[in-house]
């Protein structure tokens, strides 16, 4: 478990049919998706948009979550730029509740300034 090499709130993610992907998950899922694409739905880029066929970048920047956020496809944590009440609660609770655990220990680090 290491901590994602971008910089604090600048942590590019992308959506895709309701999932989380990290950077490189997002990168990798879109080259995947344009080879099989067709030379006409190349030309379009309506589906581009749409992140129910195609991976859809976000900035963590101006955004607030629940919870920490971990790609669905590799579970590499994905930085935050803000967690909600709720989501400082969370992360509370999972490192009370298993302090000796990778994961608590990576949110303990991340989320030192909060805790
Ligand atoms: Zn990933």
């Amino acid at each position: 478990m290491t901590l994602s090499r971008y910089q604090f709130g600048y942590e590019t993610y992308f959506i895709f049919q309701g999932e989380l992907l990290c950077f490189d998950c997002g990168r990798k899922l879109r080259e995947e998706i344009k080879e099989e694409a067709t030379p006409e739905e190349l030309e379009t880029d309506i589906w581009l948009m749409d992140s129910d066929s195609y991976p859809v970048a976000h900035s963590m920047m101006n955004s607030e979550w629940d919870y920490p956020c971990h790609c669905s496809q590799c579970s590499e944590f994905i930085e935050t730029a803000n967690l909600t009440d709720a989501g400082v609660a969370y992360v509370k609770e999972v490192v009370k509740t298993h302090p000796d655990n990778d994961i608590s220990e990576l949110y303990e680090y991340y989320y030192s300034d909060i805790l």
